[in-house]
């Protein structure tokens, strides 16, 4: 099959509001992307299954969809140019998802770390064969628009290391159907939460999200973990995996009043509550423009819906085009073709 050169799958799981942690890791890399490369953005509300499945859970999906395709808009994703599209509208995903299953080993699924995380994170007595299958669904994503490339933190890097491992074995049983797409990290592959603690995830209450108003950005700023050891500002300060200063590099536009800080951070010349007041200013001047935006969206009825049946319009008919390559390819029974 011919494959196009430049073209990118990724997404997001509509569990809740997207935060600064997508952001860098992933959203940036979109929005710097989206010119040069066709782009499909999916909401993938089936894997939401793998660790929501409860009927309260799934009745929450809608509004949770809506939330994120504005926070996509909101960020500056064009919807003229790149297709966001709904998971669960495009069937050929269930199709392919079904056919890889086959080409991948249960031990091999075993070994990806952040499955075992997320049952954990999820409180699941056990994983069940769908969690277990999480990547195996993730390479049908990519997979159905032949993407080459897959924008993403550093927590799902493994995943598309399954969705390369798959591609290959097709192409090695049936023919080369599937390009082997590569993975791309964010500058920050892995931002840390306010806490200090462990990656910035809406599930652990350490987020800052894309919608949170100025007010909240500062009260959650005030909160924020910093080095510990300094308890008065004289005291010389570590910049080094400090949540604080993670920020400032990854949002603070101002880099000489970012390196000012460090250095009289370092030498004990500056406060906390100095540092702090800096980054809340500065989140708020990176976020002002995708709140703006983000209320002009919202001030037109039907747009998101609209967006969304249009892009699934265009990963649908890309995906149908790669379901008739894959039976082809492998050949199955075709009934009513004698
Ligand atoms: P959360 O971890 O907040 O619950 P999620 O796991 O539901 O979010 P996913 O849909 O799994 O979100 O992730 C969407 C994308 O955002 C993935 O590419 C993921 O790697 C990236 N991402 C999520 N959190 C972070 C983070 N703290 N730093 C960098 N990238 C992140
Ligand atoms: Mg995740």
């Amino acid at each position: 099959m011919n494959h196009p050169t430049r073209r990118i799958l990724t997404g997001d799981r509509p569990t809740g509001p997207l935060h600064l942690g997508h952001y860098a890791g992933t959203l940036a890399n979109r929005l710097r992307l989206q010119e040069s490369y066709e782009c499909f953005f999916i909401v993938a509300d089936l894997h939401t299954l793998t660790t929501r499945p409860g009927r309260q859970d799934v009745a929450r999906l809608g509004e949770n969809i809506r939330e994120m395709v504005l926070d996509y808009l909101a960020v500056g994703i064009d919807p003229q140019r790149s297709a966001v599209f709904l998971q669960s509208a495009v069937p050929e995903t269930y199709e392919l998802n079904l056919i890889f299953e086959m080409l991948v080993s249960v031990p091999r699924l075993e070994r990806v770390p952040s499955l075992k995380e997320m049952a954990q994170a999820a409180d699941l007595e056990a994983m069940s064969f769908g969690l277990l299958g999480y990547p195996v669904l993730q390479a049908a994503d990519i997979l159905l628009p032949r993407a080459t490339l897959v924008p993403v933190g550093k927590d799902n890097e493994a995943h598309v290391e399954v969705a390369r491992e798959i591609a290959r074995r097709f192409n090695a049983l049936y023919g080369e159907v599937f390009p082997v797409p590569e993975v791309m990290l964010g500058e920050v592959p892995s931002l840390v939460g306010i806490d200090g603690q462990a990656k910035m995830s809406k599930s652990l209450d350490n987020a800052i999200f894309l919608a949170d108003d100025a007010r909240t950005v500062e009260e959650k700023v005030r909160r924020m973990y910093t080095d510990p050891r300094r308890v008065r500002a004289d005291i010389p300060g570590t910049v080094e995996g400090n949540p604080v200063f993670a920020y400032h590099d990854a949002f603070n536009a101002d880099r000489a009043e970012v390196d000012d800080l460090k250095e009289r951070y370092r030498q004990g010349r500056v406060g906390d509550v100095e540092v702090k007041a800096r980054l809340s200013r500065a989140l708020n001047t990176f976020l002002d423009p995708i709140r703006e935006r983000r209320a002009d969206v919202a001030r037109r009825p039907g747009r998101v819906e609209e967006v969304l049946q249009d892009g699934t319009k265009r990963a649908r008919h890309e995906a149908i085009l790669t379901m008739a390559a894959v039976r082809d390819a492998m050949g199955l029974y075709r009934l009513g073709s004698e």
